[in-house]
């Protein structure tokens, strides 16, 4: 195999379904296995950015009987490929999501749960952070740790000053 990887054709991040990313993989000599397409249709359905252990759980509930370290190989050369891009958490394990999808990943500080914002969402927070600072922000890799819609009201800023010993309903 050559030490360098040429691209081929448009990049595989451009691909807006399943069926054309798995075109640009046999364009490029890659294996079009069963699995890596329950996890392409599992990609494409949600563009929010998870851990490889629940997109290996989303698979597994297709009927397919898909090893966890599959996932991750086949992740790998997806984020590789441009296809995938991988966000690394507040120290939480990895979580991989559609390249094309431009998210900006939510992360809760509380259950660990990250959502994704939309593209236009990245865009516009990269626009803001370019008027003040100058600074080009790459949308792909923008991550924000918070508290998600559930553990806000448990865990939020604000309960987190009134202290923690109320209980709810
Ligand atoms: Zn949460």
């Amino acid at each position: 195999m050559a030490g360098q990887e040429r691209q081929a054709g448009p990049t595989l991040a451009g691909c807006r379904t399943v069926e054309e990313a798995l075109a640009g993989l046999r364009l490029r000599g890659r294996r079009c296995t069963q699995a890596r397409r329950l996890l392409l249709e599992a990609l494409f359905r949600d563009p929010a950015h998870r851990s490889a252990g629940g997109l290996a759980q989303e698979v597994r509930a297709s009927g397919a009987g898909v090893h966890v370290s599959t996932v991750y190989r086949s992740l790998d050369e997806f984020v590789r490929l441009g296809l995938v891009s991988r966000t690394y958490a507040g120290g939480g394990p990895a979580a991989y999501g559609l390249a094309s999808a431009g998210l900006v990943s939510l992360v809760c500080k509380q259950c660990g749960s990250v959502t994704g914002g939309s593209a236009e969402f990245a865009g516009e927070l990269a626009g803001v952070f370019m008027t003040a600072y100058g600074f080009a922000v790459d949308p792909q890799c923008l991550t924000v740790a918070g508290w998600c819609s559930s553990c806000r009201v448990t865990a939020g800023p604000e309960t987190a000053s009134a202290g923690s010993s109320r209980s709810g309903p």
